[in-house]
């Protein structure tokens, strides 16, 4: 009652299986020979129900000489086996219904008894399988007289009870195997290489820290020896500035000791002068003092009186002449500070008074109206102003008409003492030892060769100078500049 399917063979068709399965209910599937055409195929076939009574099958079959075509394009083989061990589909058309393990008589009668396979048809296909691990093994099959060996790798469709297997050809897999082998030892080779130029320039790193520690510790070394160097040099220097304020020192006091002695030696120049400046008014106190008594004894005790006022004004200027000369020879005592000019010039004047009329010569003074303060000291000043005025009555012992200009010229922060005389001038000689101590020209006894260079340092100490030169209308000329102080203060120096 139900229709042939497929392959439209009506006499085969009620032993089929897959269509027994559907008419019994089931899903059919089944692979065999097309019972007309030889063709392979895959049958598939399902019930068609009429309420629940089935009605007919409906039968599809696959064909896979098309899909199995496909396969050969690649280098493996691809063998797929039934529960029987026949290979049923394969990419070796030769291959197809050998079977991979003998069969039993009563595999035969049942392949027969479906016509699954055409039973003469199913030849041996010998072959020798050994196990590489779980999922490979080593197959060797013989063909057309021919052992060709494989890998093989079968994978089992469980519900249908087949086996698919890729064969590949030991020759590539063991090309594979090299290929594989040889981008190993390449890629080790590479990264041994990597791992060498890694390392070669970790090293070369390494040396060049190394390298640059060693210049750092060389650095440092020098710079602890320069270090200790500047140390000991700065010790030394420490020692030197000592040693010098030391002879500072010394200098200094021997300077004092210079100057007494200068001045001791200009005391012993004034001393003749001195005395005739001091006799001549002791001699007129002598003859007031005589006459007042015979005043006295005749009652004219007017004329007396006069006398007497005479010999009292006399006292007064004799007393001036000691005072100068003792604050003359008396040791400085004194510090740098602002000193009236002025008092300091005209007091050097009444000092040397004695000598200047003595020697017969004159002094050209325009004083200033304003009080003039300078930095220096009262004592020093005047014995350095002494000097030059001495130095100047002596140039010109030789000559008849003796004068001696001193001018006060006085800039913004500075003022300048001028003494110029009419003598012979500095000659080249003169000019470059002039200050020099122990330089002198004059006869034993009369100069020491010390008053310009005691003068000099005198000046300097005050920061000020003092410079000679030649006077362009002849004679000599020595400057000496001072610093200008506060006129407030000169004033009260001056007090
Ligand atoms: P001294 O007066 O004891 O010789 P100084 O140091 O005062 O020592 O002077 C040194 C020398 O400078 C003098 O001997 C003299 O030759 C020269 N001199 C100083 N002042 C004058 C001057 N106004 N004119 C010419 N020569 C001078």
């Amino acid at each position: 009652a139900v229709p042939p399917v497929g392959d439209g063979d009506s006499s085969i068709v009620t032993y089929r299986p897959y269509f027994s399965q559907a008419v019994a209910g089931g899903l059919g599937q089944y692979y065999a020979l097309g019972t007309q055409s030889g063709d392979r195929g895959f049958f598939y076939a399902s019930p068609v129900r009429d309420n629940f009574r089935i009605a007919g099958v409906v039968a599809v079959k696959f064909a896979v000489d098309q899909f199995e075509a496909t396969w050969r394009e690649g280098r493996a083989e691809i063998i797929v086996r039934d529960a029987n061990d026949i290979v049923f589909m394969s990419s070796r058309p030769d291959w197809n219904f050998r079977a991979m393990s003998p069969l039993t008589d009563n595999q035969m009668a049942l392949i027969a008894a479906a016509n699954q396979f055409p039973v003469d048809q199913l030849l041996p296909l010998p072959n020798q399988s050994r196990s590489l691990n779980e999922k490979y093994s080593v197959i060797e099959i013989e063909d057309d007289g021919k052992t060709q060996s494989y890998v093989s790798s079968t994978s089992l469709i469980a519900r249908a009870g087949w086996r698919v297997t890729i064969l590949t050809p030991t020759g590539d897999a063991f090309a594979l195997a090299r290929t594989t082998a040889i981008s190993i030892v390449l890629f080790l080779s590479l990264a041994a290489l990597l791992a060498f130029v890694l390392l070669q320039r970790r090293m070369r790193q390494a040396e060049r820290l190394a390298a640059q520690a060693a210049a750092q510790e060389l650095l440092e070394r020098r710079v602890r020896e320069r270090t200790a160097e500047l140390n000991l040099a700065n010790t030394q220097l420490l020692g030197e500035i000592e040693e010098r304020k030391a002879a500072e020192d010394r200098l200094r006091k021997t300077q004092t000791e210079l100057i007494q002695a200068g001045k001791l030696a200009a005391l012993g120049q004034m001393s003749a002068a001195v005395s005739h400046e001091l006799n001549q008014p002791l001699a007129a106190v002598k003859a007031y003092a005589e006459n007042a008594v015979t005043f006295m004894h005749r009652g004219r005790s007017d004329e007396a009186e006069g006398n007497v006022r005479q010999i009292s004004s006399l006292a007064d200027r004799m007393s001036a002449i000691a005072k100068h000369l003792r604050n003359f020879a008396r040791r400085p005592q004194e510090k740098v500070k602002p000193v009236s000019l002025l008092g300091v010039v005209d007091d050097a004047l009444a000092l040397m008074q004695p000598r200047i009329t003595g020697a017969d010569a004159k002094v050209r003074y325009e004083r200033p109206d304003a009080e003039i303060s300078v930095i220096g000291g009262q004592v020093r000043l005047q014995h350095v102003i002494v000097n030059l005025i001495s130095n100047a009555v002596d140039a010109m012992a030789d000559q008849e008409d003796k004068q001696i200009d001193i001018q006060i010229q006085q800039d913004s922060d500075q003022v300048s003492l001028i003494v110029h005389d009419q003598g012979p001038g500095l000659d080249d000689e003169v000019m470059k030892l002039l200050f020099d101590p122990f330089f002198t020209t004059k006869d034993p006894g009369k100069g020491l060769g010390l008053g310009l260079s005691i003068s000099y340092n005198i000046v300097r100490d005050f920061g000020g100078n003092l410079s000679a030169a030649n006077h362009d209308e002849g004679g000599a000329v020595f400057v000496v500049t001072l610093k200008l102080a506060e006129p407030s203060s000169a004033k009260e120096a001056a007090e």
